[in-house]
């Protein structure tokens, strides 16, 4: 397993850098956040003694588990990307590094009371739900502008970004490319998008994070 998880992380920090280059960007401008959720924390040590420091879970619970012991060896950074209850908002102030998945103003207000509380600030990014699909978390696409300028005033340049996850089976060029047009409009520097399936797409329209797992773990 450490072995083909090395491996496959270079594969993919190939694959960032020639879609980099293809698209005319620099390689070194693109961060890949390496997603472990469900995934074992023996795989995140291996792809941490590869020299991957950044990684994103889903569940807040899983991440407090598997990520603070590892901290005081290594230093990673851990994002949340999943959609987020406002009760586990301190838990993920207390652990993350970065907070991906902010989408609506009452995690907005546990976010900021824990931020006071907890005397702990991790970047945020915004997720908009690009696709307008109603099981899936992110802020309307209609409601991202108000949105975004409501937690500029309040958060300021803790605010860095927004985030999206396109609907699974659509081409996702359109959603990238809105997402990447709505962050430079607002003057965000962090476009996430782009996971194992896409993540070159993401990169050719724009993104400067994407998000891998199953190329990197294997499926889950
Ligand atoms: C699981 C997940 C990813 C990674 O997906 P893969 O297809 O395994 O690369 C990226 N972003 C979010 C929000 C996820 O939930």
């Amino acid at each position: 397993m450490t072995d083909s998880i090395a491996e496959n992380l270079r594969r993919v920090q190939d694959r960032i850098a020639n879609a980099a280059i293809a698209a005319g960007r620099a390689p070194g401008d693109i961060t890949l956040v390496a997603v472990s959720k469900t995934k074992p924390a023996e795989a995140v040590t291996a792809a941490l003694a590869a020299g991957q420091m950044v990684y994103g879970e889903n569940r807040v619970q899983e991440a407090a588990g598997k990520f603070p012991p590892l901290r005081a060896q290594y230093p990673l950074s851990l994002h949340i990307i999943g959609g987020l209850q406002t009760n586990k908002a301190r838990d993920a102030v207390r652990i993350a590094d970065v907070i991906e998945s902010l989408d609506r103003p009452k995690l907005a207000d546990a976010i900021e009371t824990a931020i006071a509380r907890e005397n702990r600030t991790p970047k945020l990014l915004i997720e908009v739900n690009t696709g307008s699909e109603p099981q899936k978390s992110g802020i309307a696409r209609d409601d991202a502008d108000g949105f975004i300028n409501e937690c500029k005033a309040r958060f300021g340049a803790t605010l860095t970004g927004l985030m999206c996850v396109p609907p699974h089976g659509e081409d996702p060029r359109p959603h990238f490319t809105w997402l990447a047009d709505r962050a430079a409009r607002h003057g965000l520097p962090t476009v996430s998008m782009g996971m194992s399936a896409d993540f070159e797409i993401a990169i050719a329209c724009g993104a400067t994070w994407v998000r891998v797992g199953s190329a990197i773990f294997g499926t889950r």
